[in-house]
């Protein structure tokens, strides 16, 4: 792909829009960036800039997508903006920076994808090729965008290089030639409905991960998913399984509490799944499929055993942060749909003192009734959800509302017994009163950290119930998925 002197509309100044527009300004392209928000919004990624771009800010023009040669799309803004429509009626090529890296990358990509488990899946894919000194660079919606790893080739950058993609649904929308050598599907459960009008919509994005796959390539995906169940029989790859539920005649396993494989005419017995240092059935789902993919690479199975002995997860995932007085609070601040809410929820058998609430994404929240009734003995709502949430969940807990995670975490401490665990997982995005799922988690592990060192208020800090609620007002702000 050619960049040099022509003229790129970057739209969205976030993380991998910034990497894309330095990337294309070092190959000499004319870069055009729009961004809803205002120029003193975007003061950090602009001083990050290295050259010089055209800014045109607080919204996007229409003049500027119909001058552009290529468009290249941050995952945080939609497809179906009136003005990108335009663009695709009139064939511009409108690419996500995945896109744009992979046009310049060299070596093997492993693309992961799936509604829950993405993250920690890909890190352990990553992990998997490390213990075996396989040369390899994880990127992607992880956090360090695609195109940083083609602009600063490393040494290891060749023909032999795994690239282990983290892959969402948005950025697979606007992917064009992205050729996943192994094409990970880990599950489809509903999640972005705020973006996606109908599901199907968001089934067809995350199908998408296949889309330029041959028979030369694998595809992975997890029979215990009806959603990803069915795609098998209309891929062009070879098709590989993986199931917790169900033995498999060409794929990776459960059987009496052991992970096995068939594979290749091989049968091979993995491990004990008790061994597996990640907790919750669904991490063991992502084991399956990190293991389905070693398989396919070759790895050595002892190698990979080591691995899930002692791989403890990835931060803001049902993380232990502390045990104080006999309670355990963990963050999982990552939760930010019901689907992965509800399997937090599975992972404990100890009473459970839950925080949960946030931005609402369209989630139906009632489905959670059953895991909340009987086993959480408080329920700690905060953020602009709260109301959905306490109306969906009537008569489920004991329902309380709090202004700030501080607040959160001191009802949780203070209806606490030793033998219980307090988390927070949220099942909302969090873009109502933190920057991110991150700055929540660390919020949340801060309030926790403090517990002791703060004297508890000794008046006028009652529980807010439902009705008598303090709403924070904060903006929401574009965002990834
Ligand atoms: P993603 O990158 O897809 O958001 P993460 O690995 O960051 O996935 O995990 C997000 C949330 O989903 C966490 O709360 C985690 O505990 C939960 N989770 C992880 N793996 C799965 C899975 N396979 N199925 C359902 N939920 C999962």
């Amino acid at each position: 792909m050619r960049v040099a002197n022509r003229n790129i509309l970057v739209v969205g100044l976030a993380r991998s829009g910034l990497a894309a527009a330095n990337f294309l300004l070092a190959r000499g392209a004319r870069v055009t960036i729009t961004d809803i928000k205002r120029q003193e919004a975007l003061q950090e990624p602009i001083s990050q800039l290295q050259g010089s771009a055209r800014l045109s800010l607080g919204g996007h023009r229409l003049e500027d997508i119909l001058n552009a040669d290529m468009i290249v799309l941050s995952p945080g803004v939609t497809t179906q903006l009136p003005e990108l429509l335009e663009a695709t009626r009139q064939d511009i090529p409108i690419y996500s920076e995945v896109e744009l890296a992979y046009r310049f990358l060299q070596g093997r990509v492993i693309g992961v994808t799936g509604s829950n488990g993405k993250t920690t899946t890909t890190t352990l894919i990553g992990e998997l090729l490390r213990k075996s000194k396989r040369p390899c660079v994880v990127a992607g919606n992880i956090g360090s965008p695609l195109i940083h790893s083609v602009e600063a080739p490393d040494a290891s950058q060749s023909p032999d290089t795994n690239f282990v993609v983290e892959l969402s649904s948005f950025q697979l929308e606007t992917i064009d030639r992205f050729r996943c050598n192994i094409a990970l599907l880990l599950n489809i459960t509903p999640d972005h409905q705020d973006r996606y009008r109908r599901f199907e919509d968001y089934i067809e994005a995350k199908q998408r991960i296949f889309l330029r796959q041959t028979s030369e390539d694998f595809a992975i995906l997890n029979a215990d998913n009806p959603h990803t169940r069915r795609m098998r029989d209309q891929l062009h790859s070879s098709v590989l399984l993986f199931s917790r539920k169900q033995s498999l005649e060409e794929g990776v396993f459960v059987q009496k509490g052991m992970i096995q494989a068939n594979w290749s005419g091989r049968r091979l017995e993995l491990m004990s799944i008790q061994e597996i240092r990640l907790p919750g059935s669904h991490n063991l789902e992502n084991v399956l499929a990190a293991a389905t993919v070693g398989l396919v690479l070759g790895l050595e199975p002892q190698s990979m055993v080591q691995t899930f002995q002692s791989f403890a997860g990835v931060e803001h995932r049902l993380e232990l942060v502390r045990q104080w007085n006999g309670v355990s609070f963990y963050n999982d601040s990552k939760a930010t749909n019901i689907d992965s809410a509800s399997q937090a929820l599975q992972a404990f058998t100890e009473p459970l003192l839950l925080i949960m609430g946030g931005q609402d994404k369209g989630g139906d929240f009632e489905k959670l009734h059953p895991l909340i009734s009987g086993r959480v003995k408080l329920l700690i709502l905060i953020g602009s959800a709260g109301d959905q949430i306490a109306g969906q969940l009537q008569g489920a807990a004991e329902i309380v509302r709090a202004r700030d995670m501080k607040e959160a975490v001191r009802f949780a401490q203070q209806g606490s017994i030793p033998g219980d665990v307090v988390l927070l997982s949220p099942g909302c995005a969090s873009f109502d009163m933190f920057d991110d799922f991150e700055h929540r988690g660390r919020a949340f592990k801060q309030a926790v950290e403090q517990l002791g060192s703060v004297p508890a208020p000794s008046d006028g800090s009652q529980k807010q119930t439902s009705q008598n609620r303090d709403e924070p007002e904060h903006p929401s702000r574009e965002h990834t998925g």
